[in-house]
């Protein structure tokens, strides 16, 4: 899989080369490419917002500067025929989901815009959503205000690439996890010691039984619900 993001601060994205996302990319199960909007901006401040048109406060981020870095990430992707799954970041997108991150998982390009102002010209996901190299979506990560994308793009980015094989250790930690199909949410979890600070790990987790355990966790799951 490969992921672009397209940004006005490409220093945000280095948390990506940590973890297990920095191991996927050295290992080659993702491919993740920074793409500085400035670059593609003229003029000695390399600006790219401009006032809203209709008045109001703050600015609006040019579509011909967006669609000269997006077309460019398009023109030199290695493989010219896969498909762009355009993620427009902004509050007003879909609430992104467990859901949504199992079918992006599925993508062979994911292109984050993570905007800044008051956000993109509104032409931009208009303008890709008539190209057949695109598909366009519009996420938000939550019913509130960030300042930019960016943190948005690497909440979606580890959401995505932890479902992708290889990624995680043991992959069958995905089985039992919170917001999976099953739709219940993990039961709590414990290691050593025994008792900490007073407090017991339930009994039957000690008990060997599998059985009991198994049923403890599903009631401890339905009663997190
Ligand atoms: N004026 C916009 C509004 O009220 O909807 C908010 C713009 S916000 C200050 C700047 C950028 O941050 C947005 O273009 C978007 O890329 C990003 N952003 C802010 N909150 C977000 C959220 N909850 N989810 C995803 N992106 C967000």
């Amino acid at each position: 899989m490969k992921i672009t993001a397209i940004t006005i601060f490409p220093e945000y994205f280095t948390p990506l080369s940590l973890s297990l996302i920095g191991k996927a990319v050295s290992e080659g199960i993702i491919e993740i490419a920074i793409s500085n909007l400035r670059d593609f901006a003229s003029g000695n401040h390399k600006s790219v917002d401009d006032t809203p048109y209709g008045g109001g406060a703050g600015m609006v981020m040019r579509p011909d500067i967006w669609a000269d870095a997006i077309d460019a990430i398009s023109d030199s992707d290695a493989d010219p025929n896969r498909i762009i799954d355009l993620i427009i970041l902004t509050p007003a997108g879909k609430r992104f989901s467990q859901e949504d991150a199992k079918a992006l998982s599925q993508s062979e390009h994911l292109l984050f815009a993570a905007g800044r102002y008051e956000g993109i010209d509104a032409r931009v996901g208009e303008h890709y959503k008539s190209q057949p190299r695109f598909r366009v979506h519009y996420f938000s990560i939550g019913d509130y205000v960030l300042n930019g994308g960016e943190v948005a793009a690497i909440v979606m980015i580890e959401a995505i690439v932890r479902l992708l094989p290889g990624v995680l250790g043991n992959p069958d930690s995905l089985l039992e996890e919170s917001h999976n199909e099953i739709g219940l949410l993990e039961y709590p979890v414990y290691t050593k010691p025994p008792i900490w600070r007073g407090l017991e790990v339930p009994a039957v987790l000690l008990s060997g039984n599998h059985g009991e355990i198994a049923r403890w966790r599903q009631i401890s799951s339905k009663l997190r619900d």
